[in-house]
């Protein structure tokens, strides 16, 4: 089998073909800087105009609502350091979890040093939040509390319109980083009733290096990047036109197909069932139900998470370990961790994302080479009891 089998959707996805179509022109045909004022520029300002409403009805918001940032990671540190930094003469303490993505944790150890104090909020061992620890946390100089709508490496779904909920009845804003939620589920700013969140383009078919925060309407919060009047004043530097566009479209194709079918999510069964059937000793990490549809995370005992991602890509399989920002690293999976997880079975983990191109023949693949891949591995492992 010479075909790559690429089942790392939550590290990226690839761009869709009509995405790549309508970004194409406003790289050379339509390259003018939509900030000066003769009508090609004004053509490339009415695209950015356009994509920011497609955008906002992707999730339910105002078009002034939101912010076209770099992607995720920028989005992330724009809503927490925007918050703090903006009330910080009123307030200082902030409330995460210990499960979020880099882009959001090293953030907040950022601003403990800069003399704000972050709360670290424990999951249970589906990765699930403590509603209890968050409300007993809460101080008077919360300011904000961030947490994720679906994590990237287990794929469970936080309970955002309860914390949300919590939130507010203390004045206290809340931000969700829905970069593994945006363009796959509902994500409607107004039933999570959040007052920040970020997105991603290349995490649903679209173009890497974009994104957006959205922010509701009257939260003041302070610039990330200084510098010219673009985007109400809120993010310095000229607009990233092509890259917005391929956004646009990629929500308005997420718009579309939201919720459609359950081809992914079917996949991702037929998957766990062939490896739970043919592997003994596998543990699904994660929630049962609370969690996206294409994502399975496993342990595997006795293998080791690389040795399995190396032979799975000797066999043309493209698969991660904890994250991927991880990847490479010996430190187990801080996720895992947060769950509970030793660090000898964080050790053997594996996590396989699926997307929408994804074929029955590709799983059945897998489900035939991976078994065979596990055995070996095991037959050279000193803890595996044969
Ligand atoms: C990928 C990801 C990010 C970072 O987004 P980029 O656009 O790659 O910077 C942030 N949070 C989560 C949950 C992610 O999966």
């Amino acid at each position: 089998m010479g075909k790559i089998i690429y089942l790392d959707h939550n590290a990226t996805t690839p761009t869709a073909q009509k995405v790549l179509e309508e970004m194409l022109p406003y790289f050379n045909t339509h390259y003018h800087n939509p900030s000066s004022l003769y009508k090609p520029s004004r053509d490339c300002r009415k695209a950015i105009e356009e994509s920011r409403t497609i955008v906002a009805s992707l999730i339910g918001a105002e078009p002034r609502e939101i912010i076209f940032t770099a992607g995720g990671t920028e989005a992330d540190n724009f809503a927490i350091k925007g918050i703090a930094f903006a009330n910080k003469s009123r307030k200082n303490h902030i409330i995460t979890s210990k499960i979020e993505h880099h882009a959001v944790l090293i953030t907040c150890m950022w601003l403990e040093s800069q003399g704000f104090e972050v709360t670290y909020l424990g999951v249970d061992k589906y990765g699930v939040v403590d509603l209890n620890e968050l409300k007993d946390s809460i101080t008077d100089q919360t300011v904000l509390i961030t947490i994720m709508h679906a994590n990237n490496e287990l794929g469970t779904i936080q309970p955002i319109k309860e914390i949300a909920e919590i939130a507010h009845s203390h004045n206290i804003y809340f931000h969700t980083d829905a970069v593994q939620t945006v363009g796959k589920i509902s994500t409607k700013v107004n039933e999570l009733d959040v007052d920040l969140l970020s997105l991603s383009g290349h995490k649903f078919y679209g173009p890497k290096g974009v994104g957006a925060l959205y922010i509701r309407k009257g939260t003041l919060l302070d610039p990330l990047i200084h510098g010219g009047h673009h985007e109400r004043d809120r993010r310095a530097g000229t607009e990233n036109v092509p890259g917005i566009v391929g956004l646009g479209k990629a929500c308005e194709i997420a718009k579309q197909e939201i919720g459609t079918n359950n081809k992914v999510k079917n996949l991702r069964d037929r998957l766990w069932n062939g490896i739970k059937n043919k592997i003994p000793e596998v543990v699904l990490n994660g929630h049962p139900e609370k969690k996206l549809d294409g994502t399975l995370s496993i342990c595997v005992k006795c293998v080791e998470g690389e040795s399995m991602l190396m032979d799975l890509d000797a066999h043309g399989i493209c698969a991660s370990s904890g994250s991927a920002c991880a990847a490479g690293t010996a430190e187990p999976s801080h996720v895992l961790t947060a769950t509970g997880m030793p660090a000898d079975l964080s050790h053997s983990s594996l996590r396989i994302s699926l997307g929408k191109h994804n074929t029955k023949e590709e799983i059945d693949y897998v489900i035939q080479v991976f078994p065979q891949i596990v055995e070996r591995l095991r037959t050279l492992s000193p803890f595996w009891k044969k």
